[in-house]
């Protein structure tokens, strides 16, 4: 088993603009393609985990999603970073377009990509991590049973066992800590 590192989309790959759903909203976050590089040079299985109302509430629509991920994923490989997997939930219960208003088991805090993303990549949960902007992205994390779970926010409310960081330089710390060695054997 590998160890994951689970990245939210907007406010960690990309500047939250809300609802970004076009290439032209979308910039990527200054200081992210080095810190990739180096969480995959420590061995971590990328996936990008992204609640998507936007397509739920007629902002855009999840072909303009989809266009969107090909752009980005196009982007990262250009500078040499593999993303192992990229799942979106496109789903909200208050949306307006059909068949997108629903409650979704995918949508953060709910913990359905976290889960998928461990058992498509075959990724070690406890030694896994997951870097988001939100507490509903720490939320999913802890039901997924990923056992680092990394806030880059410097206002957001800190849940049990969430560490904050406030930028890159410190999620990677946080990343190439020691796997435990167990000692009593
Ligand atoms: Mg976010």
């Amino acid at each position: 088993m590998r160890r994951g590192l689970l990245l939210d989309r907007d406010g960690v790959v990309n500047v939250d603009r809300g609802y970004v759903g076009t290439i032209e909203q979308f910039e990527f976050t200054p200081g992210l393609f080095p810190f990739l590089r180096a969480a995959t040079d420590h061995g971590y299985r990328l996936a990008i985990l992204t609640n998507q109302s936007g397509v739920a509430r007629g902002l855009y629509r999840e072909d303009d999603f989809h266009a969107l991920t090909a752009w980005m994923l196009d982007q990262l490989q250009k500078q040499g970073l593999s993303i192992n997997l990229m799942l979106g939930c496109c789903e909200h219960p208050e949306g307006s377009v059909l068949p997108y208003a629903r409650e979704s088991f995918w949508r953060k805090p709910s913990p359905g990509m976290v889960l998928e993303a461990v058992q498509r990549l075959h990724l070690d949960p406890v030694n896994s991590a997951f870097l988001g902007d939100q507490p509903r992205d720490m939320e999913a994390a802890r039901l997924g049973g990923i056992g680092h779970q990394l806030l880059l926010n410097a206002s957001a409310e800190l849940g049990e066992g969430v560490i904050r960081v406030h930028n890159f330089d410190e999620a990677l710390k946080s990343l190439i800590r020691p796997v435990g060695i167990p000692l009593d054997n």
